[in-house]
């Protein structure tokens, strides 16, 4: 049987920013991927939002991860030559009693070290951003937009230059422990065994499933999984704004809020339908939530301008009553299983994460 030093199952960009950061540190990695490429799941289903870290509560995995992420991703971007653009957001309060929270929403923001957000007045905010109706507003300057398919190009080859495999087609069908560590079995056209000394779970949808198929992992330390699909419409019109656009959010949601590309088109979403199984097909209907929202801050928006664009599925471990969820990244000294790490739970902000994530995950793994 094959033995390597590193399995990491899934090529999102979670997964590659953790084979990237072993293979750095000198360890012989594989990266097992279900699919045909490199990030064709979550990775390539969201907003391309570099966050900043506001929202997320104080000293969680996701605060901390989204900081020292994001300033590691800006300098990869600037180091590599990512298309990346640090455009700032706007985060506009429509009514008295939202502008009242915008002081509370800067003073979380500060706890999580984004230190650089200023409160703007309405008029202020128009000098900006001269379409926009508020009555005022937060400008976050280190919120930013990348290219998230370059990026993880860039992670491959880095990985690739320090010697990590990957096996496109390699669904990981089931693993056990053994006296010597991990025992993999993969399926896909060439099915094939392999014992390892680490094994990471980065699967991201799938990571439940992955788990609950390890021999010997506890059932009771793998959580529940939930869909939560996020519909995206672009705009068929064009859209005045260069910055992003985010309402005071909501108990259970930020709101529909504008993000752009890199070509300067707009996307508004993602909302929030909870799914039991995977599509990602967007209703047309559901354009009738989104334009009495965007028109709070957009009144302009003209009739019949949405179009029905893509959607992407957060890999939720708490139900729809619970609203916020942080990263799970347990290894041995949780679950008990030796050289296991699980991910669990890597929705936003982890692509922005994904550098701090794959930092955590070796740190845990001992490098
Ligand atoms: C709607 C939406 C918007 C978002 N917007 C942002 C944003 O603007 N900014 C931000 O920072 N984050 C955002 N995120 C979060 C970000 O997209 C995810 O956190 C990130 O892409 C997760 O990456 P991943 O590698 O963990 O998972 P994935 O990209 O899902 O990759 C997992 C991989 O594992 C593979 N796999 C699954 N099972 C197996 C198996 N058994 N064997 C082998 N391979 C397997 C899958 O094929 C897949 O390729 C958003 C998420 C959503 C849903």
């Amino acid at each position: 049987m094959d033995r390597v030093e590193c399995v990491v199952v899934g090529a999102g960009v979670v997964g590659l920013a953790i084979a990237r950061r072993l293979a750095r540190s000198g360890r012989e990695v594989i990266v097992l991927e279900a699919a045909d490429a490199i990030g064709r799941a979550t990775s390539s289903r969201n907003s391309e939002v570099i966050h900043a870290g506001i929202y997320y509560p104080a000293g969680s995995l996701m605060a901390r991860t989204c900081v020292s992420g994001r300033r590691a991703l800006y300098a990869y971007c600037r180091e590599y030559g990512i298309p990346y653009r640090n455009c700032g957001k706007l985060i506009v309060a429509t009514t008295e009693r939202e502008a009242g929270r915008l002081r509370s929403i800067r003073a979380h923001a500060e706890a999580n070290g984004v230190e650089d957000m200023q409160l703007l007045s309405g008029d202020d905010a128009r000098t900006l951003e001269p379409a926009l109706h508020c009555v005022a507003a937060l400008l976050s300057p280190s919120t930013g937009i990348i290219d998230s398919h370059a990026f993880m190009l860039a992670l491959r080859g880095d990985a690739e230059r320090d010697a990590a495999a990957f096996a496109f087609y390699t669904p990981l069908l089931r693993a056990k422990t053994t006296p010597h560590g991990l025992e993999i079995e993969t399926g896909g056209d060439t099915p094939m065994t392999l014992a390892c000394d680490l094994l990471i779970n980065a699967a991201g949808l799938g990571a439940a499933a992955v788990a609950r198929s390890i021999e010997g992992m506890p059932v009771d330390r793998i959580p529940p999984a939930y869909l939560a699909k996020g519909n995206y419409f672009s705009c068929s019109a064009r859209t005045p704004f260069s910055r992003l656009i985010y309402p005071v959010p909501e108990p259970g949601g930020l709101g529909v809020h504008l993000t752009l590309d890199l070509a300067g088109q707009a996307r508004f979403g993602p909302d929030v339908e909870w799914i039991d199984t995977p599509d990602y097909d967007v209703d047309p209907a559901r354009a009738t939530r989104f334009y009495p929202a965007i028109r709070r801050y957009w009144p302009e928006l003209p009739d019949g301008a949405l179009i029905p664009a893509y959607s992407g599925i957060r890999p939720k471990i708490v139900p729809p009553a619970v609203a916020q969820q942080d990263f799970v990244i347990e290894g041995p000294a949780d679950h008990g299983v030796a050289g296991l790490i699980n991910l669990f739970g890597i929705e936003s902000p982890g692509l922005t994460s994904s550098l701090a994530i794959a930092d955590h995950v070796a740190a845990l793994a001992g490098r």
